[in-house]
């Protein structure tokens, strides 16, 4: 996964660390309502869940770390004490015999109570265990280091330094060097992280009694798009036409697209498509769709996102959305996405 990606710097310069001859440099990682900044070398390798409960694996070549969230509800909150016991439980199921751990004691995780225990297996294991009140989830990160050094402990002082748990409306995703948010109400419900694609699906659903709703935001790119699509990035509509509306139509049954129209976003021109579904028998369904599709000379790739918002009512009610909300909320997205 990502691999082949470039080095390249966001608009703000990633904060350098000097130890002694190495320089440590960090950049953001934002995923499931996590910011934290990680280790240029380190690379999401492995995630699952949602920003409910799922966990994330960063690596790089001598030490990885895992976060793990878990929804707990206020009356259900356990002691952190028991959460640690349940982990070393978990440890030495897994390793068929006693782990012997060493220090427990109090830390402090953006501003929330923790606690820190040193492990020793094969490696140097470090665990901080800490319950957000804000987003209620326990969470859990371990830092595993080959062995201990003054850059390993700057690596995990900057990372636990940085890692913001809780706070906004609007939670920030990173994908190598593409930046977005997305409101917190949605939760990512699909993923594929390939080289060549990138594909998420974020999702937000509203029930009534006798109404469903919902929103989606559907996050796609092309990497070595001038390999791939070279013949089509002068004309992005027949890009769409030959290698993404199938897919499209696919997912969302009885769309129809109007004119395209082009428009800027960042520093390249999109092509934007608004479109229309109706369907159903027993219950009608309605949808609105936009999708904006452009091409990223700074990092070769085709981004096409598309959000829609759809409502679906048992027969003879009435069918409404709000096209004005919707059109400002795909507004609000796009001018908040930077692709390089
Ligand atoms: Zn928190
Ligand atoms: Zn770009």
């Amino acid at each position: 996964m990502h691999e082949g990606s470039k080095k390249i710097y966001l608009a703000t310069p990633p904060m350098i660390w000097s130890i002694g001859v190495r320089a440590l440099e960090f950049r953001n990682l934002c995923w499931n309502g996590f910011l934290l900044r990680v280790p240029w070398e380190a690379r999401l390798v492995r995630e699952g869940g949602n920003a409910k409960t799922g966990s994330m694996r960063i690596e790089a070549e001598s030490y990885f770390f895992e976060v793990k969230w878990e929804e707990v509800q206020p009356k259900k909150i356990k002691p952190l004490s028991e959460v640690v016991s349940a982990f070393i439980e978990k440890l030495e199921k897994e390793s068929k015999r006693k782990i012997p751990f060493r220090a427990k004691r109090q830390a402090n995780v953006f501003n929330h109570d923790a606690l820190f225990m040193s492990v020793k297996t094969d490696v140097e294991e470090r665990v901080y265990f800490w319950y957000c009140e804000e987003s209620l989830r326990v969470m859990t990160i371990l830092f595993a280091f080959r062995s201990l050094n003054p850059a390993s402990r700057t690596i995990m002082k900057q990372v636990l330094d940085s890692i913001r748990c809780h706070g906004e409306e609007t939670n920030l995703w990173t994908v190598l060097e593409t930046e977005f948010e997305v409101p917190s109400s949605f939760l990512l419900t699909e993923r594929k992280l390939m080289v060549g694609r990138t594909h998420l699906l974020f999702l937000e659903q509203k029930f009534s009694p006798f109404t469903q709703r919902r929103r989606e935001i559907l996050f796609d790119y092309f990497s070595m798009a001038n390999v791939q699509f070279e013949s089509y990035l002068k004309d992005l509509n027949k890009w769409v036409e030959k290698w993404y509306l199938k897919d499209l139509k696919k997912r969302y049954r009885g769309m129809k697209f109007e004119v395209p129209a082009e428009e800027k976003i960042s520093t390249h021109i999109a092509l934007i498509k608004k479109g229309r579904g109706r369907g159903g028998f027993t219950t009608r369904k309605f949808a609105l769709y936009t999708n904006v599709t452009w091409y990223c000379e700074d990092l070769n790739r085709i981004y096409s996102v598309t959000t829609s918002e759809h409502v679906a009512r048992p027969l003879g009610a009435k069918l409404r959305i709000d096209e004005e909300t919707f059109e400002d909320f795909s507004k609000e997205f796009i001018s908040k996405v930077k692709c390089h």
